[in-house]
């Protein structure tokens, strides 16, 4: 038969289909997903045991790791191998101390897990913020030997300050690893001190729930890859999971009311790949982001097009769903994306963009403040990868802590305390929603010096308030 091509008989115009909305395509991919940050004091042995836990994971190659063994004997540092998995860049290897949070992924039996590495050292906390924003469980790595433990748990320590810090955030689950345990052979006994310890801290500063339920503790050695991947290798005393399983049993609580919220996500990281070209990373805090979507740029107010998404590293998909960390291809016909995405702006609805403001009323816990906050006082703002310079204009009341006023207009806040204020922010409007309506857009840290003095909620955003200059 001749071909339907070459027939001039065919009369019939094929009928006019109108285009079909699509729904959303099913997501396919079984396992779920968790977003896990390590803390911890320095040298508590984060980077190593991640690296070991990404190399037994079969993360990385072996190849890599003995390229990495190689120079790190060369530099005198033999031990740092496993660490550098983690500490990507030249600086960073030759100080031997993670600066960025550096980003990877690995899969346990049912999850596919993203670790965060978030720096230890002071001036890093910053960052080690926009870190645990993004988390839906904390590592905390202790390191076991003597003193080790008690210098980062001390008044002002890090171990302290990191779990207040992932407290005021948000994160509620946390995975202990006693680590270096090889350093003390073992030793139940302070494995148990430190537990006891850690407890009765974390329940004093709300973190530990009646049932004890959110805070696990396993004995590791990242160093010697024991208990982090498999069961063999911890002594007798110890009969409980090791670190991966801990992490595989976890329940995530997705929050489905915020999955049907429109689309946002606050961009991490902006670079240009050679397979995705322009491409954002970030972390879907509400709604749904699908391949062919056009997505508003706040605060910028542009729009691009979705043109790829990549999940867990190299799984390309069409939709990502809220919760998931991804890399996002972005193309626009109307404006140059290379000099115009930053991190920091926010991916959003067209039809509903998130709100930008310079001023808004938020509900503070004050920490240890070295100085009061006053009317006036200088802070730095950090809300999700956004870090911004602002004041606290107004002081409107304190609070105890079942939330009743108890004096309006005061004048200093000092530690510890609970208050409502106002916070103008000093250069642009932000992106910045209500805690009720969306958490993640709702919390905020104030810096001041070089120390977290508070955390808090948004509570009333206010009308842009134009700068006197
Ligand atoms: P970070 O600052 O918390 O990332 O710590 P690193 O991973 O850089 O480790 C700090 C030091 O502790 C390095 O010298 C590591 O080799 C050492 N270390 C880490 N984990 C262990 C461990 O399980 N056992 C022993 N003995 N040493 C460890």
């Amino acid at each position: 038969t001749p071909s339907s091509t070459t027939s001039t008989t065919t009369t019939t115009a094929p009928p006019i289909t109108p285009t079909p909305v699509k729904a959303p395509p099913q997501d396919t991919d079984t396992m779920s997903r968790i977003n896990v940050v390590i803390i911890g004091h320095v040298d508590a042995g984060k980077s190593t045991l991640m690296g070991h836990l990404l190399y037994q994971s079969g993360a990385i190659d072996d190849k890599l790791i003995h390229k990495y063994k190689k120079e790190s004997q060369q530099i005198g540092k033999s031990s740092f191998h496993y660490a550098w998995v983690m500490d990507q860049n030249e600086e960073e290897r030759q100080r031997g101390i993670t600066m960025d949070v550096g980003v990877k992924h690995f899969d346990t039996t049912n999850k596919h897990v993203t670790i965060l590495d978030a720096p230890g050292h002071r001036d890093f906390i910053p960052k080690m913020i926009t870190g645990a924003v993004q988390a839906d469980m904390a590592i905390l790595v202790i390191g076991s030997c003597t003193g080790e433990f008690e210098s980062g748990f001390k008044e002002g320590g890090q171990t302290r300050e990191h779990l207040i810090l992932v407290r005021s955030l948000g994160v509620s689950n946390i995975l202990v690893a006693i680590n270096k345990m090889d350093q003390v052979e073992w030793s139940q006994e302070r494995f148990q001190d430190i537990r006891t310890q850690l407890n009765q801290f974390m329940k004093q500063i709300g973190l530990l729930n009646e049932k004890n339920a959110n805070v696990h503790y396993v004995p590791v050695s990242g160093l010697q890859g024991i208990n982090l991947r498999s069961r063999n290798g911890p002594p007798e005393w110890y009969q409980g999971p090791c670190l991966c399983d801990v992490i595989d049993e976890f329940q995530v609580d997705r929050d489905d009311s915020e999955l049907t919220k429109p689309i946002r996500m606050s961009i991490s990281d902006v670079y240009k790949s050679m397979s995705t070209g322009m491409t954002v990373s970030g972390k879907v805090e509400a709604g749904t982001l699908s391949v062919g979507q056009p997505v508003h740029v706040a605060p910028i107010k542009a729009t691009c097009n979705v043109k790829s998404i990549t999940r867990n590293g190299n799984n390309q998909v069409q939709v990502a769903y809220n919760g998931d960390n991804i890399e996002v291809g972005l193309t626009s016909s109307a404006f140059e994306l290379e000099s115009t995405l930053m991190s920091g702006q926010i991916l959003c609805d067209i039809d509903r963009p998130i709100p930008c403001t310079n001023r808004f009323l938020g509900r503070i816990i004050t920490f240890d403040l070295d100085i009061p906050i006053t009317n006036g006082s200088s802070v730095q703002l950090h809300m999700q990868h956004m870090d911004v310079p602002a004041v606290v204009s107004k002081m409107v009341c304190t609070m105890n802590r079942q939330l009743e006023v108890i004096k309006k207009k005061p004048r200093v806040l000092v530690k510890n305390s609970c208050a409502i204020v106002e916070i103008t922010i000093i250069d642009h409007p932000i992106c910045i929603e209500l805690y009720n309506e969306f958490k993640s857009f709702g919390r905020f840290m104030l810096r001041m010096g070089n120390k977290t003095a508070a955390a808090g909620v948004v509570t009333e955003l206010k009308r842009i308030k134009k700068n006197k200059k």
